[in-house]
């Protein structure tokens, strides 16, 4: 469901004078004003709606920071100390390091008893209630102090190189990326947990030094070009003991000098001699999976394509491996000599200079 926002609620745009919001409050009080719909319960709703919109639109300070933090204004109750916490945790945010992508919005609350209790339940009735308390990580009670703002971290995306044969065949690889971190306990916002004072953590700077890290991550049999690989926990810190967010690896696997792949099968280009390729016979071969005694038939030419079953790439989602495809490459001398002359011409008077090309008609 989306949320209304205030301005909608009392029909006015964000640019309404203080004079349109007042009127405008006037006549949808009036409209909805219990007197005048008694026994209805959808007009005592949209009373209690226009009211608490009102409440904040009327009051400059309280718009302008709704204008600014939209309804997370209202879930810290407008409470200034707070917003400047939120304004230097959205900053950190946004600092160096690993990209950051799609925000987690997930918010937990915890509020304290006492100041603005009023105003807390009609926001209650209009947004349905704050959710569950969460206790801060030192297990102090927000109770009767300072309400506190939880928010989870955000995940990170960060884009990695990896070797060829590593895609294919799956391992451990050491990911090493420099990030300012920001301060674990306060999230960055640079103040106490209790919402009072300055982080015991970091003095109140919100952030550590930027820190070189490196990170042991799992590569799977198979990655491809763009596969995500997702380390739980390991972005942004949260702020005020919020979880921390998830680190995406957008996988870039490096090319192979040799081996090229499609899809799941993969193609060797592999150097033959002409004895080899006309006579036949068996041949190493390296592949992923070590080394195979490849056989090559009698008169093969150039571009021939030997295929290993299921030596391909293995399917992530447990699928069938993919090929091995040998593609043989016929190779000449490249160097000279009157005997290596005169066996080309052997051969070519073999083939004949007038037939080699005769099948090729564009
Ligand atoms: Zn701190």
């Amino acid at each position: 469901m989306a949320e209304r926002t205030l301005y909608e609620i009392l029909e006015v745009p964000k640019t309404a004078t203080p004079d349109d919001i007042k009127s405008s409050f006037r006549r949808l009080a009036q409209k909805y004003h219990p007197d005048r719909n008694p026994n209805d319960r959808q007009a005592e709703e949209k009373f209690k709606e226009v009211n608490a919109a009102y409440e904040v639109l009327h009051d400059p300070k309280k718009r302008a920071m709704y204008d600014e933090l939209g309804p997370d204004a209202i879930k810290i109750g407008f409470d200034e100390a707070q917003a400047e916490s939120y304004r230097q945790w959205k900053k950190a945010s946004s600092g160096r390091g690993a990209r950051t992508s799609g925000f987690s919005s997930e918010f937990n609350f915890d509020f304290g008893a006492g100041q603005g209790s009023d105003f807390r339940s009609i926001f209650e009735t209009l947004f349905g209630g704050f959710g569950g308390g969460r206790k801060s990580k030192d297990g102090q009670s927000p109770r009767g102090s300072r309400r506190q703002l939880v928010i989870d971290g955000e995940d990170q995306e960060l884009q990695i190189s990896i070797p060829f044969h590593l895609a294919v065949r799956g391992g451990n690889h050491t990911v090493r990326f420099t990030r300012s971190e920001r301060c674990g306990l306060c999230g960055g916002s640079g103040s106490a947990p209790s919402g009072r004072g300055t982080c015991r953590a970091c003095g109140g700077s919100g952030s550590k030094p930027e820190t070189t890290q490196s990170l042991e991550v799992r590569i799977p049999a198979g990655a491809a070009e763009g596969t995500k690989i997702r380390l739980a926990g390991q972005g942004m810190p949260g702020m005020n003991g919020g979880k921390p967010g998830d680190l995406y690896l957008l996988l870039h696997v490096e090319p192979h000098p040799r081996v090229r792949r499609e899809g799941k099968d993969l193609y060797l280009d592999l150097p033959v001699t002409p004895l080899e390729a006309f006579r036949g016979g068996e041949v190493r071969c390296p592949t992923f999976d070590g080394n195979f005694t490849l056989t090559i038939p009698q008169h093969s030419q150039s571009g021939r394509k030997l295929r290993l079953k299921g030596l391909g790439v293995p399917d992530l989602k447990g699928g069938a491996r993919g090929d091995f495809y040998v593609v043989l490459q016929v190779v000449l001398p490249e160097r000279d000599a009157p005997e290596l002359l005169e066996a080309c011409e052997t051969l070519s008077r073999a083939i004949g200079t007038a037939d080699v090309r005769s099948s090729v008609v564009l």
